[in-house]
């Protein structure tokens, strides 16, 4: 292990991805939605794909990207019902919930920071039970800024007081991290595994973590 539990107070958390399985949003997103808009506007399938990555490949990290409001206009589709229509997909990483023990076993204050909205944020939260595991749940959302963007950190600092030099961040997002570390968190760790159905990832600039058990 690269550092000593004794020196980490605060521990930030990413929620696709890291905490859950991504495999439910890559649905989502690359399947279901294409199908959903194909029926919609009429198109053939391969016509509403590249059209809808066309337009998610323009919104790539800004918080329109996870703005269920935007795409259901962008798009012309309901995308709080097709979640909720969905909603038995979402699962939770299987060490997950041990690891959030062990933490609290620690002491340690965990803060879940998501992009995800505020409206998805909570279909997550009652569908896998987690929230009680957090001292605070934080949507990049109220924070005005995505968190690839150094202001998100600023401005979630202001919030929980946390300080960088002791506070450990896991993500499955390396642009997020390198914010991180732009911005003086010390302990960082890029989630290598991040979906069920897809090869694990490595990163150079960060070490990574497969699963949790890693740091326990
Ligand atoms: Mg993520």
């Amino acid at each position: 292990m690269l550092f000593s539990w004794e020196e980490v107070h605060w521990v930030l958390l990413d929620l696709d991805g890291t905490l859950l399985d991504k495999h439910f949003d890559d649905y989502f997103w690359e399947t279901l939605v294409p199908e959903e808009f194909a029926r919609r506007h009429g198109l053939s399938a391969a016509a509403a794909r590249h059209e809808v990555f066309a337009r998610y490949q323009r919104q790539e990290g800004t918080l329109n990207w996870t703005d269920i409001d935007f795409w259901s206009e962008e798009l012309g589709l309901d995308i709080p019902a097709l979640k909720e229509s969905i909603r038995h997909l979402i699962e939770v990483h299987p060490e997950v919930e041990e690891f959030l023990q062990f933490l609290r076993g620690l002491g340690k204050k965990v803060v879940l920071v998501t992009n995800a909205h505020w409206r998805v944020l909570n279909l997550k939260m009652e569908q896998t039970g987690l929230v009680g595991y957090f001292d605070q749940v934080v949507s990049s959302f109220d924070l005005g800024a995505p968190k690839e963007e150094l202001a998100c950190w600023q401005v979630l600092q202001q919030r929980i007081a946390f300080q960088p030099e002791h506070t450990l961040l896991v993500d499955d997002n390396a642009e997020v991290l390198a914010a991180a570390r732009r911005y003086g968190i010390r302990y960082l760790f890029f989630k290598g595994m991040s979906s069920s159905q897809l090869a694990p990832g490595g990163h150079p600039d960060f070490p990574v973590l497969m699963n949790f058990r890693e740091l326990m």
